[in-house]
């Protein structure tokens, strides 16, 4: 079963930057070295959060001392601003971003406050729906965010670090494809390889991941110990069991469909809902949950605008026939008839099912 897991890992573009950009304009398209950061001589152990491109031009990164990055911008005879970090605001950012998310996944683990890892089952390795997501995200929220598809945690994240350089911000690795993706990296790319380990493995010349693959697993765990070294020579395959923790309620099952070219066909829009009432209906059972709320999700070709309507069911259900029929009937009253390129069906308001009750009697639905 681990071979139809899907990972999306998303990772917000110099979030803090991007927040203050989004509240000031102006700051943008500011042709001085813009640092968010308290400034230096007020409180000389400041660190940057995120700078603006005119200032990693010249070699200023998070991380940095702030006190640095005023000498270096300095040297370069660039003027700085430093902006004083709000995290509250940041706070409030992250939270319309998740709960943004959370509309187009049933399971969210949010790892950081500009990360977010998704179960992704749904779309699998198609790149549009990813495409689509980093639309809407930018469209509703204003952020630029970078995507990376696995099917495994490590390598979605990996993935979603080098979409950052890509035009557009996503990097999907096909399942059996992932030892290949990562074998010219460095290892420094490798989540758990820091400066010493990096020159550790320099010493002996494994330089990219691909080197580090070559390495038989009992020279690693003699290099490395037993846990390290198991850790890099599985890390370095792509392989990782780890699956998604926290929120592992589900709050709603759903299923998604986009379509190869946009419909108004009604027959196919028909038969995609009840195929996804069959889907939804079967992962409610699976879970020993009844749903009492059926919703819909039409996304328009053209304008790309997503719509999304609701309707409370008359009994809690995991019926499929049900489900569809909720569905179909919320369509005939939101659709515009305008073509539709994405059709999703979902169930939410969920309940247990009474499935463990000893004595079970027949209720007609
Ligand atoms: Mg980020």
């Amino acid at each position: 079963m681990a071979d139809d897991r899907v990972f999306l890992h998303c990772d917000v573009d110099k979030m803090y930057f991007s927040v203050e950009a989004l509240e000031s304009p102006q700051l943008a398209s500011d042709t001085r070295a813009v640092i968010v950061s308290v400034d230096p001589r007020e409180y000389p152990r400041a660190v940057v959060t995120t700078a603006n491109g005119v200032a990693r031009d010249i070699g200023i990164n998070s991380g940095m001392s702030s006190a640095l990055a005023a000498r270096t911008a300095r040297e370069h005879g660039v003027e700085v601003l430093f902006v004083r970090p709000r995290h509250e605001l940041y706070g409030k950012y992250s939270r319309r971003l998740m709960d943004l998310l959370r509309t187009e996944t049933d399971l969210l683990e949010q790892r950081s406050i500009d990360e977010a890892a998704l179960d992704w089952r749904h779309h699998g390795f198609l790149l549009e729906p990813v495409l689509q997501l980093r639309a809407r995200i930018l469209e509703e929220i204003g952020l630029s965010v970078s995507f990376g598809v696995a099917s495994t945690l490590l390598v979605a994240k990996i993935a979603s670090e080098l979409a950052k350089g890509r035009e557009d911000h996503a990097c999907v690795v096909e399942p059996g494809q992932a030892a290949a993706f990562l074998a010219p990296l460095s290892v420094r790319a490798l989540i758990g390889v820091g400066p010493k380990s990096e020159a550790r493995l320099r010493a002996f010349e494994v330089l990219t991941i691909g080197d580090l693959a070559a390495r038989p697993l009992a020279w690693l765990v003699e290099q490395f110990g037993s846990a390290y070294g198991r850790y890099l020579f599985a890390a370095s395959r792509g392989e990782d069991d780890s699956t998604l923790v926290g929120e592992r309620v589900y709050k709603s099952i759903s299923a998604e469909h986009t379509f190869a070219r946009d419909t108004s066909d009604r027959g196919e829009i028909w038969r995609r809902l009840q195929s996804q009432a069959v889907d939804v209906a079967g992962r409610l059972r699976a879970e020993n949950l009844l749903a009492g709320e059926v919703a819909i999700k039409l996304r328009y070709g053209v304008t790309w605008v997503t719509i999304t309507r609701q309707l409370r069911l008359a009994a809690a259900t995991d019926d499929a026939e049900t489900l569809a029929a909720g569905a179909a009937a919320l369509v005939r009253k939101a659709w515009t008839r305008q073509p539709i390129r994405l059709i999703g069906l979902r169930a939410s308001k969920l309940e247990p099912s009474r499935q463990s009750d000893a004595v079970q009697l027949s209720f007609p639905r």
